[in-house]
C-alpha cells in the first residue's frame, strides 16, 4: 500500500481519507462529496493545507493549541521521555517521575486547595472520572443518595456515555441512549437569545435562580454536584451577566453541594488567569482540565480535586482509572507547555496587553450590520447574528444556516473561526501578535460583508 506525504496531491488525500475515515461531529456522506480540507503543517497561529494555503486559526485548533504550533521544546520533551520511559502506568502502587512533577506543578498553579490530580487521556475522560468521583465522595461520606449531578443545556463536557449525559447538547442525546439516570439540567445564562426584556443582571439572577429550584425539585438531599463551565465554551462562548456567578455559588454553598468547573476550555491563560474560575470569582471543589494543559501536543487531561475531596476519596480504594492515566510522554510534554507558559509571561500578556488589545478590535465588530453583540473574555469571544440588532431577532432560516454561510466565507478568507447556530467563535493561540490580531479583525470584517451579500442575494434577510 502506497503511504501518502503532506506532499501527496490534495485529491489523492482526500480520496484515500473518504474511503476509510470517519469523522467526529461530520456528516459523512455530506463530507464525502465535497473533500475534508487537509491541514499539513502549521507555525505559531498560522496552518497550512495541502494546496499550499496560508490560514490563520482563529480558534487554536480545538480550543487547545494555546501556545501555538510548532514549538521545538515540546518535540523534543516528548523525544526525551519516549527515550528515557515512553510508559508505565501509575496503577497498583506505582508513580514515574513526570507524573510525580506535573501532579505537584498542577497544585501550584491551582487556586485555593486544589491540589491532587486525578489523570486522564482527555477532558471526556476527566468528566466521567468527575462523574464516579462526586457519587463515591457522597458515599463515602454516608449519604449514598446524592447521587443527582446537575449541569445546563447546551453545555458540553465531552463525548463519551457519561460526559455527554452530562452535556447538555440535544442533538447529542438524540443518539445512542443519553442521558442516563441522575443528571438534570438548567438553562444556560444566554441574555442574547432567552434574555427578553430582561436587564441581564435580572437575566443572570433568574438563570443562577434554576439552580436552587431545581435542587429543591429533586431534593436537596440527593443532589451530589453541579457541574459548568466558567464561561460556556461550545455552547457559543456564553459569558455569563455579572451576576449569574456570586448567585451560583451562594446557591452551591447553602445546599451543601460539590462545584465542579469544567475548564478544559477556560484553563491555562484562555481567560487572561491561569484558570477561568479565577477570572470569575468560583471557588470550585474538582476542576476538568485539557486542551492548553499540553497546548493540544499531547492528548492529556485531568480532575484536580480539593484536599478535602481528595482526603475523602483516599478512605477507599477508587475502582476506577485509565491505561494512559498520567502517560509519562503527555505529563512531560504537559510540563514543558507549562513552563513556556509561564517563563515567556503568556498568561499575564493576555490578560494585560493582547487580550485587552482584541477585546477592543472584536467589540468593534458590534458595529458590523450583520452583528448583535460581540463578547469576548480574554481570549475566548463570539458574536450573534442577526437580521435586526434592536429587537436581538433571530433569523427566519433554520439556525445555524447563517453561521454555516459565514464560517464558510472566513475559511475562503483564510480564516479559521467556528459557528455555534448563528453565533461565531474566536479561540486564538494566546501567543497570537497584536499584527496577527488586526488581520483577525480585518478578515472577519471581510467574510461577514460577504455573507451580508450573499444572505440578501439569497433573500435570507
Ligand atoms: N469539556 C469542555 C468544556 C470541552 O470544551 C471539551 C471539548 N471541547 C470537553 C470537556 C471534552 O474534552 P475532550 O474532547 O478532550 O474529550
Amino acid at each position: 500500500m502506497t503511504i501518502l506525504t503532506p506532499n501527496s496531491p490534495t485529491a489523492e488525500l482526500q480520496a484515500l481519507d473518504a474511503a476509510h475515515h470517519m469523522h467526529p461531529f461530520t456528516h459523512g456522506a455530506g463530507l464525502r462529496g465535497k473533500g475534508a480540507r487537509v491541514i499539513t503543517r502549521a507555525e505559531g497561529c498560522w496552518l497550512t493545507d495541502s494546496d499550499g494555503n496560508r490560514i490563520l486559526d482563529g480558534m487554536a485548533g480545538l480550543w487547545c493549541v494555546n501556545i501555538g504550533y510548532g514549538r521545538e521544546e515540546l518535540a523534543e520533551a516528548a523525544a526525551r521521555q519516549m527515550r528515557e520511559l515512553p510508559f508505565y502506568n501509575t496503577f497498583f502502587q506505582t508513580t514515574h517521575v513526570p507524573a510525580i512533577n506535573l501532579a505537584a506543578r498542577l497544585a501550584e498553579l491551582a487556586p485555593g486547595d486544589l491540589n491532587h490530580v486525578f489523570f486522564a487521556g482527555s477532558g471526556s475522560e476527566a468528566n466521567d472520572t468527575n462523574l464516579r468521583l462526586v457519587r463515591t465522595y457522597w458515599h463515602e461520606k454516608g449519604q449514598p443518595e446524592r447521587q443527582v449531578v446537575i449541569s445546563r443545556w447546551n453545555a458540553y463536557h465531552g463525548s463519551s456515555v457519561g460526559s455527554g449525559s452530562l452535556g447538555g447538547m440535544k442533538g447529542m442525546h438524540a443518539q445512542g441512549g443519553m442521558p442516563i439516570p441522575g443528571i438534570a439540567h438548567i438553562d444556560q445564562p444566554d441574555w442574547w437569545s432567552a434574555g427578553g426584556d430582561q436587564s441581564p443582571e435580572d437575566f443572570g439572577l433568574a438563570m443562577a435562580k434554576q439552580l436552587e429550584d431545581k435542587i429543591l425539585e429533586i431534593g436537596p438531599d440527593k443532589v451530589a454536584a453541579f457541574i459548568a463551565e466558567p464561561v460556556q465554551g461550545a455552547g457559543g462562548v456564553i459569558v455569563p451577566p455579572e451576576t449569574y456567578w456570586p448567585e451560583i455559588s451562594r446557591i452551591v454553598k447553602e445546599y451543601g453541594i460539590l462545584l465542579i468547573a469544567d475548564e478544559v476550555i477556560c484553563g491555562f491563560g484562555r481567560t487572561g488567569n491561569w484558570f477561568g474560575s479565577q477570572t470569575m470569582g468560583i471557588t470550585p471543589d474538582i476542576m476538568t482540565i485539557a486542551k492548553g494543559l499540553s497546548s493540544g501536543y499531547q492528548p492529556i487531561g485531568g480532575s484536580i480535586l480539593s484536599g478535602e475531596v481528595a482526603r475523602v476519596i483516599s478512605d477507599t480504594e477508587f475502582n476506577h482509572g485509565y491505561t494512559y492515566s498520567g502517560h509519562p510522554v503527555a505529563c512531560a510534554v504537559a510540563l514543558e507547555n507549562l513552563r513556556i507558559l509561564d517563563e515567556e509571561g503568556i498568561v499575564t500578556r493576555v490578560r494585560e496587553d493582547t487580550g485587552p488589545y482584541l477585546k477592543n478590535k472584536f467589540e468593534s465588530l458590534a458595529d458590523h450590520p450583520l452583528v448583535g453583540e460581540a463578547k469576548i473574555v480574554g481570549m475566548m469571544g463570539s458574536i450573534a447574528l442577526t437580521p435586526e440588532k434592536a429587537a436581538r431577532a433571530p433569523f427566519a432560516a433554520e439556525a445555524g444556516t447563517v453561521g454555516l454561510i459565514t464560517r464558510e466565507r472566513c475559511f475562503a478568507n483564510n480564516l479559521v473561526m467556528r459557528h455555534v447556530g448563528d453565533r461565531m467563535i474566536i479561540s486564538p493561540p494566546l501567543v497570537i501578535s497584536k499584527e496577527e490580531i488586526d488581520i483577525l479583525i480585518e478578515r472577519a470584517w471581510e467574510s461577514l460583508d460577504e455573507a451580508h451579500a450573499q444572505l440578501e442575494r439569497d433573500g435570507l434577510m
